[in-house]
């Protein structure tokens, strides 16, 4: 832990002081809409997608338009299960599945995770809905991969590794949202994503999956002073990551899910401020990664 956060293309120049297998990589960073252009250049506009690396196990979160960049980054020649946890299903946070290059390669596998659905439909029924006209010209008997849809509840325990463990929470998010501790070789990163506070209070779920973080990463889509005009929408503050973080004991925190609607100057206008509060705490850009 304690490893300086930085963006990735940074990493050739400086070598990362750790020898730790663990290792987070954004990436998708953005919420609710990819964008692009300038304004967007130093953050990047991808949707949330963020991995997870333990040694040479992959655990990827959520689907959106950072996916496809993860997929090309894994070898093609991977014969290890790559698994892949949904948080939920709203579009930013699956536009990326049907092009995540895996699912077409006859050698991979590729373990579909998701639990917010649970008793509704299940994860097989809802990657069906994603992938048919039309929303999209072919369904997922396209794939070439050994496809498995995985199912689970809010606060079943994981462990689709060796080693590792994932403790799962419902979130507060219109059609639920599932939050992931993943706990590797004595180290935690919690992954609290699409999640809405209700001001003054501290939700005893994300307190739970976040206690004593190596790394916390939370959907900061939102300010305080903002949280009366989008009540309902189902997103947070990086104030409340603050106090999560300080009530949690967690070591760093990550904030994620940036609006579409706000350009690098305000992220780092408001990263500056968090940081007055919360030294430990950064915006996470797109192809930043951390070593744990
Ligand atoms: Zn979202
Ligand atoms: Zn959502």
């Amino acid at each position: 832990m304690g490893v300086v956060a930085r963006p990735a293309h940074e990493e050739g120049s400086t070598k990362s002081v750790s020898e730790s297998g663990f290792r987070v990589k954004f990436w998708g960073t953005r919420g609710s809409l990819p964008v692009s252009g300038a304004d967007y250049a130093r953050f990047g506009g991808n949707t949330i997608a963020v991995e997870i690396s333990c040694d040479d196990e992959t655990l990827l979160f959520d689907a959106g338009s950072g996916l496809p960049l993860a997929g090309r980054a894994l070898a093609a020649d991977r014969t290890k299960t790559t698994h892949l946890f949904m948080s939920h299903f709203h579009y930013d946070h699956i536009i990326g599945l049907p092009f995540f290059c895996p699912l077409f390669n006859p050698r991979a596998t590729v373990s579909l995770w998701s639990g917010n659905l649970h008793g509704q439909q299940t994860t097989q029924q809802t990657l069906k809905e994603i992938m048919r006209p039309p929303f999209f010209p072919v369904s997922p008997d396209i794939c070439a991969a050994r496809v498995r849809c995985m199912d689970f509840r809010a606060t079943d325990v994981l462990e689709p590794i060796a080693g590792a463990r994932l403790t799962t929470g419902m979130l507060n998010h219109p059609g639920g949202s599932i939050g992931y501790r993943v706990e590797w070789n004595g180290r935690v990163v919690a992954l609290i994503t699409d999640t809405e506070h209700e001001p003054g209070k501290l939700d005893d779920t994300v307190l739970s999956l976040i206690r004593g973080a190596d790394l916390f990463i939370y959907d900061g889509a939102f300010e305080d002073h903002e949280m009366e005009k989008f009540k309902g929408f189902g997103h947070s503050t990086w104030q409340q990551a603050v106090r999560l973080a300080r009530e949690a004991g967690v070591k760093q925190t990550a904030i994620f899910h940036h609006s579409p609607t706000r350009i690098d100057s305000e992220l780092e206008a408001m990263e500056a401020r968090a940081q007055k509060e919360l030294s430990s705490l950064f915006f996470a850009r797109d192809l930043q990664a951390v070593t744990l």
